[in-house]
């Protein structure tokens, strides 16, 4: 391999190598910078959608516990309208008092029932402790409502108390949140606030589902987290200042041990001093955002391969095209080189070492055929006078106009090729003897005829020949130049412009 090759071979391996280098680099930076801010963006976007779903969720399972609310009290109310019915419907005082003693509803309706005098007659177990305000219908907070009807001496009062639809709605709503099932382990818990001002026993635990026997339990705002911090008080100063909040704290995972950090939502529903809260853990996004990092990991890897693929490929064809170029350069210019060492400068015949070759591959086929060719060696005469009189220059074009002459008269099996300063030889393939002479003869006259003129005066040129063939003796081709070179010597000895021929 030459020194260009090896440089240009090096140039590429070099190139390749530098290539996957870069893409090498470009991939880890790329990486990096997903890591950096891809993740950090995506996290905060799905902190914040999941900040909109607990936000949602929690905001519906108040609606919920409203109208369950709303809806149960109706439903009370109107038990008491059809009790009151009921009783303007009988007069006999013994069988309603009867009826309300039978009647399985000491959990719901208080009732008492008081004389013309004014002596209680009769009364529920469950009105114990309420008999003043059934008495004198005074609807505190503990009173949903209150009901009076008199029956001949006697007045029927009946009471449904806020506490009893309280628990209704606890127990519906209670088993919604065991039944709902939300995305990721979420679950909603409601504790009930006793005291806002915090401190033990501050709000007992009403719904939660994780923790179901923990239900009925106390808690207290000092109560910290395995981190230390303190999130029922966090909570709890949330929701007086703005009824609704967001925190962060460590708990337990649904069904398993773990203690894992989760945001939470947690807001008031007032009419039951009831906080409802639901909160996700952070390492579900950390598991999602990892599938999601991965799979963008994946896609920029790809991309690159796919990138540093098209660049080898690309980088293959250039190389190919560049070697074919090369080689054609090569081959173009070798043809170019040969053309100008077979090729006379000055007057554009065959040169010297093209006879030589055309004389040696000649001869080996005389050699190995029999197959004989024909040589003139010429030489200008008295071409010293010429340059002598007009000029070395003169005698220059005389020289090319000479050659254009030959080679347009001879035939194309013939070849001219300029043997020395003004020698010629001509190799013609035609190996006979017979038209030999007259050969020599048109070879005498198209020299006789070159018309050079210079400053008007036209230059007469002629030549004197020596011709041969190879003979079986020969040992090289230099013995039919000698040969031709005698028989050139006899011509010039006999006056010139003539040929001789020796066989
Ligand atoms: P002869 O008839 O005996 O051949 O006489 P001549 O004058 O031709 O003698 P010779 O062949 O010995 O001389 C050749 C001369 O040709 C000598 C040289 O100056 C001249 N010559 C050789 N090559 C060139 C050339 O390329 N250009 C020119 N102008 N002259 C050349
Ligand atoms: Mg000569
Ligand atoms: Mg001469």
């Amino acid at each position: 391999m030459d020194r260009v090759r090896k440089r240009y071979l090096g140039f590429t391996v070099g190139t390749l190598v530098a290539f996957f280098i870069i893409l090498t680099a470009v991939y880890i930076v790329q990486i990096g910078i997903y890591e950096r801010s891809h993740a950090e963006t995506t996290r905060n976007q799905l902190i914040e959608v999941k900040k909109e779903v607990l936000h949602d969720t929690v905001n519906n399972m108040i609606n919920n516990i409203d109208y369950s609310r709303i809806d149960l009290e109706k439903v009370q109310k109107e038990r008491l309208d059809r009790y009151i019915y009921y009783f303007q419907t009988e007069d006999r005082i013994d069988s309603l008092i009867n009826f309300l003693s039978n009647e399985d509803m000491n959990s719901e309706v208080l009732a008492i029932v008081v004389n013309e005098t004014g002596d209680m007659v009769f009364k529920t177990d469950n009105s114990a402790g309420y008999e003043e305000y059934l008495i004198n219908e005074e609807l505190d907070e503990v009173f949903l409502d209150i009901r009076s009807t008199k029956i001949g001496d006697y007045t029927f009062y009946i009471g449904v108390l806020n506490e009893t639809v309280k628990r209704e709605v606890t127990n519906i709503i209670r088993f919604r949140i065991y039944n709902d099932i939300y995305f990721e382990d979420a679950y909603i818990w409601i504790n009930e606030v006793l005291s806002y001002q915090g401190g033990d026993n501050y709000a007992i635990r009403v719904v939660h589902p994780n923790l179901k026997d923990t239900e009925g339990s106390f808690l207290s705002t000092k109560m910290e987290d395995i981190m230390g911090t303190t999130p029922y008080l966090t909570e709890l100063d949330g929701i007086k200042e703005d009824g609704e909040v967001y925190f962060n704290y460590y708990f337990k995972r649904l069904e398993t041990d773990d203690i894992a950090e989760k945001i939470t939502y947690a807001k008031l529903y007032e009419e039951y001093d009831w906080i409802v809260a639901m909160g996700v853990y952070y390492d579900d996004l950390d598991g999602y955002l990892s599938t999601t990092s991965k799979l963008v990991e994946s896609q920029t890897r790809d991309a690159l391969i796919i990138l540093s693929l098209t660049g080898l490929l690309l980088l293959i064809i250039g190389l190919i095209i560049f070697f074919k170029l090369e080689r054609d350069y090569y081959a173009k210019s070798n043809v170019d080189l040969k053309e100008q060492i077979d090729t006379d400068e000055l007057t554009k015949a065959k040169s010297r070492r093209a006879g030589m070759k055309r004389l040696q591959a000649d001869f080996d086929r005389f050699i190995s055929t029999g197959e004989n060719v024909t040589v003139l060696l010429m030489d200008i005469d008295d071409f010293k006078m010429i340059n002598d009189n007009y000029g070395h220059d003169a005698g220059d074009k005389v020289l090319m106009n000479l050659v254009d002459r030959i080679n347009n008269g001879i035939r194309d099996s013939d070849t001219l090729y300029r043997w020395g300063g003004e020698e010629f030889l001509i190799v013609s393939r035609d190996g006979s003897i017979d038209g030999l002479q007259n050969f020599i003869s048109k070879v005498l006259s198209l020299v006789e005829k070159s018309d050079c003129r210079i400053d008007n005066s036209s230059i007469l040129v002629s030549t004197s020949i020596g011709a041969t063939q190879f003979k079986k003796s020969d040992k090289s081709y230099d013995d039919l130049i000698k040969r031709a070179d005698d028989a050139l010597y006899q011509s010039k000895k006999q006056g010139k412009n003539r040929g001789t021929i020796i066989i």
